[in-house]
């Protein structure tokens, strides 16, 4: 508790903020997350699905529930949690690193993000370089690239390794922060889940903001067991005063 309050009596004094946000900034926006309740498609175990085995297993299948997330994600609205990141900009450097693939840190208007697991706006060939943008979710299931092959979402699955341009970044960015707030992340998702070592190993400051405890809850210096969309407004709140 003595942490707690130190560090809200102090936070204006931090300057460089790395945000890592995880599915659960998203569910007040209506967008499942894959632990819990929204984990299950038609019966589908989503950690399954998002894997490039179940893709060569079932391209359809896949696309099919990539189209239906598509689909919830374009009409989704940034909630109260990504408005107060975006606010937060006001007053420090602000750098988020984010797993979500949803665009939502974005079209909430935060300026710099980083995507560690891709965007579900953008699809690339399974085997040529091809990269696209496609809006809109009509199309025949699986898409053909002209190369004659299948087109998949431009996200990492499960196994897959990061874009190492951003996953650089990330290290770097995790490597300078003083204050590091972790989001909705049950942080059991390798690499991304060791951002919060590289902060600490600069001495910077940890608050995880999550209604339940995770894998790495003991590390932190506060905790705020609570949803996003609740404490985000609050927190960034103490900045302006
Ligand atoms: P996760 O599903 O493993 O964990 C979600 C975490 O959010 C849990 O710890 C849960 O307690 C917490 N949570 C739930 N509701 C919350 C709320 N309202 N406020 C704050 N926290 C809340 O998610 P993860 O750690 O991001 O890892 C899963 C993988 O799933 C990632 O790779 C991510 O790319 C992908 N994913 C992304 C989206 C998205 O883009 N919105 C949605 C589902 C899954």
């Amino acid at each position: 508790m003595k942490m707690f309050e130190s560090v809200i009596d102090q936070i204006k004094k931090f300057k460089k903020i790395a945000v890592v946000t995880g599915a659960g900034i998203s569910q007040e926006s209506g967008i499942p997350t894959f632990r819990g309740k929204g984990g299950l498609w038609r019966n589908y175990d989503a950690m399954k699905l998002a894997t490039i085995d179940a893709f060569y297993d079932n391209p359809k299948l896949v696309w099919e529930w990539y189209n239906e997330r598509r689909k919830n994600i374009f009409q989704a609205q940034p909630n109260l949690g990504h408005k107060a990141i975006t606010e937060l900009e006001k007053y420090a450097e602000v750098t988020i690193l984010t797993q979500n693939i949803d665009g939502l840190h974005q079209k909430s208007g935060s300026s710099k993000v980083l995507e560690l697991h891709g965007s579900i706006v953008k699809i690339k060939c399974s085997v040529c370089d091809y990269k696209e943008e496609i809006l809109t979710e009509i199309f025949e299931l699986p898409p053909h690239c002209k190369c004659g092959n299948i087109f998949r979402p431009d996200v990492v699955w499960f196994g897959e390794s990061l874009p190492q341009d951003v996953w650089q970044n990330a290290i770097l960015f995790s490597s300078q922060c003083d204050l590091m707030i972790i989001v909705g992340t049950s942080l059991v998702v390798s690499p991304a889940n060791t951002l919060p070592i590289y902060a600490k190993q600069n001495n910077a400051i940890l608050i995880e903001i999550n209604p339940e405890s995770t894998e790495m809850s003991e590390g932190m210096d506060v905790v705020i067991r609570n949803t996003s969309a609740e404490v985000l407004p609050k927190l960034v709140s103490l900045f302006k005063n």
